[in-house]
Formats: C-alpha cells, sequence, structure tokens
C-alpha cells in the first residue's frame, strides 16, 4: 500500500475574487459593519441579505461564530440561569459550552446507530426534565426525521433551535436545514462549508426574536443597517430592554464569505462526489457499518463516519493507529481521553454526568474522518483503499 501524502486539515485558499473584495474593504479602512457613509450597504448587511435569500428565511444575522450564534439563539428565546436544554449526546465542544454560557444545563438525548438524535430518548427526557428548548446539532450532516422530530415538539411544546455547523447548505424533503425551529444556526469557521476564519450566521423567521438577537450582538441604535432584519417597529421595546452582548461581524469577513456563497452549491457537489465514492467503497466491507442516509435527506459530504460494531477497543486503536501509518487521519470518538477535535460528554464535566450507555456504546466504535475539497477523486480512492485494506486485514488477524 503507498502511504497517502495529502494533509486532512488543509482547506482549498480564499479564491482571488474573495481576496480582491478583502483588500477593497481593507483600502476603505471602515472594517466595522456600521461604518458606512450615506446609503452603502456595507459586507456584512450583504451577506445576511445573501445568506437570509439562501436559506429562505426572513432574516439573517452575521455574528462572530457559530458558538455565539447558538448561545444568542438561547438568549433570545429567554433560556437562563437553571433552565434544562436538551441536546444531542453525540455533538462537539461549543454546543454544551453555548448551553452552559448562559447558565443553563445541557440535558443529553441518546443518539441511534444512524448519528441522529434518538426520538424515543428524546420523548423521554422531555418527560423528565421539562425542557426550555431543544438545542438540535445535526452533528457530522446527519439529520434525523425531521417530520417525525417536529412531530414529537409540537406535541410538548417544545421549541427548537438548530445546530447546521455541519448540515449548512443540506436539507430534508426540500426544506434547508435550520428552518425547522425558531432558529438556524450556523458556522464559517475555517473546518465548516465556508471559510473566514471565524464567524458565524443566524437565521430566523420570527421578528421578535431576531430583534432581540440583533441588540445582543452589539447593534446599539444601528439595527437599521442590517440587511435581513425585522422593520424598526419591532425594536420599540425590545431595543430597551436588551443587553448589548457584542458579537458582531465585520466587513473584512462578510466580504470574503459573499464569493463562497455564490459558490456554495457547486461545492456541495463536489464534497458529495469525494463523500459518495469512499462510503460506496466502505459500505461493501464486512465488519463496518456505514449510517444510512434517507432519501429525504440531502445531506453534505464534507465528512466520513462509519462504525465497527463488533470489535473491541484494542482493534479499533489498531486500526486508527495503522491507517495513520499510511498517511489516514480518523478520529475516534470512543477513546479515553480527548484528542484534538474529538470531544464526548465524558469530557464536559461543568455539567451533571449523565448516563448515556446507546450513545457511549456507538461511540466505541464510531470513526470519523474530514473530508477536505483539496483532495481529488483519486485522492478519495486511495484513502477508502487504505481503509479497506487494514480493516481488512485487522479483522482477519483478529479472526485467524
Ligand atoms: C464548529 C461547530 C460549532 C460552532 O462553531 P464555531 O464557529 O467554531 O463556534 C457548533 N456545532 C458543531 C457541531 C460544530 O462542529
Amino acid at each position: 500500500m503507498q502511504p497517502f501524502t495529502g494533509s486532512f486539515t488543509q482547506q482549498e485558499p480564499i479564491a482571488e475574487e474573495a481576496i480582491g473584495a478583502a483588500v477593497e474593504v481593507l483600502r476603505s479602512g471602515r472594517l466595522h459593519r456600521y461604518n458606512t457613509t450615506g446609503s452603502e450597504i456595507g459586507a456584512a448587511a450583504e451577506l445576511e441579505k445573501a445568506y437570509a435569500a439562501y436559506q429562505g428565511a426572513a432574516y439573517c444575522l452575521a455574528c462572530t461564530s457559530g458558538g455565539y450564534a447558538m448561545a444568542t439563539a438561547l438568549r433570545a428565546l429567554g433560556v437562563g440561569a437553571g433552565d434544562k436544554v436538551l441536546t444531542n449526546g453525540f455533538t462537539l465542544a461549543p454546543v454544551p459550552g453555548a448551553i452552559a454560557g448562559v447558565g443553563a444545563e445541557p440535558v443529553l438525548v441518546e443518539i441511534t446507530p444512524d448519528l441522529v438524535l434518538d426520538l424515543d430518548d428524546l420523548e423521554a427526557k422531555i418527560a423528565a426534565s421539562a425542557p426550555k428548548v431543544l438545542l438540535l446539532s445535526n452533528m457530522r450532516g446527519h439529520l434525523c426525521d425531521m417530520e417525525a422530530l417536529m412531530a414529537v415538539l409540537d406535541r410538548h411544546n417544545v421549541p427548537l433551535i438548530e445546530d447546521c455547523a455541519h448540515t449548512m447548505g443540506a436539507a430534508w424533503n426540500g426544506r434547508k436545514s435550520g428552518s425547522f425551529g425558531i432558529a438556524g444556526c450556523f458556522s464559517t469557521q475555517t473546518y465548516k462549508h465556508m471559510n473566514s476564519g471565524e464567524g458565524g450566521l443566524l437565521t430566523s423567521d420570527d421578528p421578535e426574536f431576531m430583534a432581540r438577537a440583533i441588540m445582543l450582538s452589539g447593534s446599539y441604535m444601528l439595527y437599521e443597517r442590517h440587511g435581513a432584519g425585522p422593520a424598526a417597529d419591532v425594536f420599540e421595546d425590545i431595543r430597551l430592554d436588551t443587553p448589548n452582548m457584542s458579537g458582531r461581524m465585520d466587513n473584512l469577513r462578510a466580504s470574503i464569505l459573499l464569493p463562497q456563497l455564490a459558490g456554495l452549491e457547486t461545492n456541495i457537489d463536489r464534497w458529495n462526489a469525494r463523500h459518495d465514492l469512499i462510503a460506496d467503497r466502505l459500505r461493501k466491507m464486512n465488519g463496518i457499518y456505514v449510517p444510512h442516509r434517507p432519501d429525504a435527506e440531502r445531506y453534505v459530504g464534507s465528512s466520513f463516519q462509519f462504525l465497527m460494531p463488533e470489535v473491541g477497543a484494542e482493534t479499533i486503536r489498531e486500526v486508527v493507529e495503522r491507517v495513520r501509518a499510511l498517511g489516514v487521519e480518523l478520529k475516534w470518538f470512543g477513546a479515553a481521553k480527548p484528542v484534538g477535535f474529538t470531544s464526548n460528554h465524558q469530557s464536559w464535566r461543568y455539567m451533571p454526568a449523565q448516563k448515556m450507555p446507546r450513545t457511549d456504546a456507538i461511540l466505541a466504535g464510531l470513526l470519523d474522518m474530514r473530508i477536505p475539497l483539496t483532495f481529488s477523486l483519486e485522492d478519495c480512492a486511495h484513502v477508502a483503499d487504505i481503509i479497506a485494506h487494514v480493516v481488512g486485514q485487522t479483522l482477519q488477524k483478529g479472526a485467524a
């Protein structure tokens, strides 16, 4: 086996068009989103308008990060100290962090082997915890049955905030991820679907909610300079009742995101071609389970996951080490200590410990891989071959 030499953390360069737009903002000196002259619309406001249109949302707020978007959504919904917030047992640290950031308490819900929220456990946790909201994490781009989810939430009157850090551009039965609940939260951090280094987008159709979010983001009394905000009269009382918790996006970041948004659909096709090539190759293997993707789901294959459900920790460790020796980086969510971006609920000791037997059993066999667009289709075939080779050999050795 030839080793693979590509970098799993290397994103594509920022396109010349975006660099040109950024240089223009730099030359203007007007980087702050409210530093506009006359009727000029700054890049941050332009981005809000363009992203609201892309998402099919009435309103959009550009802010500093995906984590900030989630915390702001919770605050704008009135979630505060001591409130219970449901979220997935399998997610990344900024999600429970956003909940803890508003003083609320995360209540974890089990996931299924397809890496989505377990709706039966959701119903049980709703009954047991009287939650203020579900902060649904569409972790690694896997969508649960959104219609079934909404039926459960509607039945119990639990509002929904969607963490769409991995589902920007994804949809369920043609409806965009992020448009099912009161708010969708997106990240434009380097490793997500658009890259401004850091950045976040919050979308909603609810005018009062969005007015509170805009005030929270630190808009002073300049909310009329937003690109996709509610009418001024909605702010009448809200502007005096809502604290300023600075988290604005600047025009520099927004200027490099605008051209990327125009190319997002093309990039989704490129990601899915890479993802599907790897998934199709590995789905056929014994000892591997590739999570099922329902027909209703339009996913964005910016990463790939598979499970080795029938083997112990030793075997998984061996697979991870042997693919690494051949240049392939697999993250194992079942590792005893968090490594890099892998994170599981046992490493969030600031919140009450929770028994998650089904999620733990799934994470114990879950392997995860980034798919950067700098990989060609040939690169992806090479990576899949290495994984297939190592898994095959390791399992054979175990059986011998
Ligand atoms: C990256 C990420 C976030 C938050 O994004 P930041 O912009 O880094 O704050 C939220 N949820 C998930 C699942 C993520 O991976």
